[in-house]
């Protein structure tokens, strides 16, 4: 029920009581994301979280659902975030989900015997920020993991039986065949790590980073609408990840897609043909919040 600083939560997860248990992100590095850049990145002293949790209990009475972050929480030691849920789950009987954003480094330091005690102390789902599978991106970007790793970070939170959530940055080369060049390897990470759900975004300038100064500078071009919808094109053909949850409907897409794959790739191929031929409709700038 205390916050520090701005909150950031995924966009599915509007009706969960946000949790904060950490401050920033451990890596907070990462060139195009502005998020937690006024903070420094701690955890807040377990005795203060479960204050918050009763705080919560007085306040609503009952929850259903919990998202603990900011940025990495799963960063933080094990035993403590078992004791978080452990509380959660005790003071609301119908609590039915707990996520957490997880960073690939936070989630490569723990042990898969860790991820499974976390899965099931009630740790249902974990978004991840993949942004790509290119190994060379991964280094301009400065994620801080190369694509071997992001790919161990996805698959032990797989193994471990959470529900894995994976979002990917379109545009994050710029304009150009280097851009395109990396979608091969994005999908080909994916189909290997398997995750329930997968969500393109698309990158849009954010004041006080890296990558904004080099567009201000003309060191970086953003792509075009064609481009990211082209690319969106080659994940919708590439990905081959039976059941998976594909989404591009958050507000920095050109083209909101939601459905399943394989069963709406025909349906999905079909809308960016038309929106590549000008048939479709696509959101302007100004209605991606540029
Ligand atoms: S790891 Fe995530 S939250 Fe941290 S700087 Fe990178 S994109 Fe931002």
């Amino acid at each position: 029920m205390r916050y520090e600083g701005d909150i950031y939560r995924p966009p599915g997860e509007w009706r969960s009581y946000l949790l904060q248990a950490t401050i920033g992100c451990s890596h907070n590095a990462c060139t195009f994301c502005g998020m937690y850049k006024g903070k420094k990145y701690r955890v807040r002293p377990l005795e203060e979280i479960l204050e918050d949790i009763d705080m919560a209990k007085a306040y609503y009475g009952e929850l259903t659902r919990v998202f603990i972050c900011d940025g990495d929480a799963i960063a933080m030691p094990t035993d403590d975030l078992i004791k978080i849920l452990h509380k959660l789950y005790e003071n609301f009987p119908m609590l039915q989900r707990v996520t957490i954003y997880a960073s690939p480094n936070g989630t490569l330091d723990k042990t898969a015997e860790e991820l499974k005690a976390l899965r099931e102390a009630g740790l249902g789902r974990a978004y991840l920020g993949v942004e790509t599978g290119d190994d060379a991106l991964l280094k301009a970007i400065n994620k801080g993991v190369n694509a071997e790793q992001m790919l161990k970070a996805g698959k032990m939170l797989v193994e471990s039986g959470m529900d894995l959530w994976t979002i990917i940055l379109l545009g994050l080369a710029g304009a150009g065949e280097s851009e395109t060049q990396c979608i091969p390897n994005t999908i080909k990470m994916l189909n290997e790590m398997l995750p329930q759900h997968i969500s393109a975004m698309t990158y849009n300038p954010v004041p006080n980073t890296k990558l904004y100064r080099d567009i201000q500078e003309g060191k970086f071009q953003m792509i075009s609408a064609e481009e990211a919808l082209l690319e969106t094109k080659m994940l919708v053909e590439g990905i081959n990840v039976p059941g998976v949850h594909f989404t591009s409907n958050h507000a920095s897409n050109y083209l909101p897609l939601k459905g399943t794959l394989p069963d709406d790739r025909e349906k999905f191929l079909n809308l960016l043909n038309g929106a590549l031929h000008g048939d479709v409709h696509i959101r302007t700038q100004r209605g991606r919040g540029i």
